[in-house]
């Protein structure tokens, strides 16, 4: 089973990896392990730091920061990608639910950045509210090699389908 890690200790595993002040995005779109889909103008990866494991991330190649500077094209394929993996998520995980959103900050910090992507999630708890969804207070899933492997396999295999 997939290991809850505290925010603590995930934000120094974090500032051991990250760059402060570098858009994280376009980091994760050039070197990624976990990258399940690719198209011209998306790339589609697992999150290293899930809320919920199964946390899948729809990342824009091109950095743009505000909707008014994506063009209709990059919209329609991050919003359809989106929705690819959703339905990729609802078969292979099961959820009780899933959510989409475009979230991120105004400024890149180590967990997040400015750079336009949309956050698919799945939702396995009854009870969960949406302002749990995008915090960590209550951890983060980290999973083995194996359970990493299986996650990344049964998402691409659904993407694919
Ligand atoms: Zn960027």
């Amino acid at each position: 089973m997939p290991e809850l890690v505290s925010k603590i200790l995930a934000i120094e595993r974090l500032k051991q990896e990250g760059e402060a002040g570098k858009c994280l995005m376009c980091k994760l779109n050039q070197n990624n392990d976990f990258v399940i889909f690719e198209d011209e103008h998306t790339t589609v990866f697992l999150s290293a730091y899930p809320r919920f494991w199964g946390h899948t991330i729809v990342s824009l190649k091109r950095h743009v920061e505000c909707f008014s500077d994506l063009n209709e094209e990059e919209y329609r394929f991050l919003f359809e990608n989106s929705r690819k993996v959703a339905i990729a998520i609802e078969k292979a995980l099961k959820p009780l639910r899933t959510y989409i959103a475009s979230v991120g900050a105004t400024e890149n910090k180590l967990n997040t950045c400015p750079h336009i992507h949309v956050n698919v999630l799945p939702i396995y708890e009854n009870d969960i509210k949406p302002s749990q969804v995008f915090t960590w207070e209550n951890g983060i899933y980290t999973g083995t090699e194996v359970e990493w492997g299986h996650l990344k396999t049964v998402l691409k295999s659904a993407m694919n389908a």
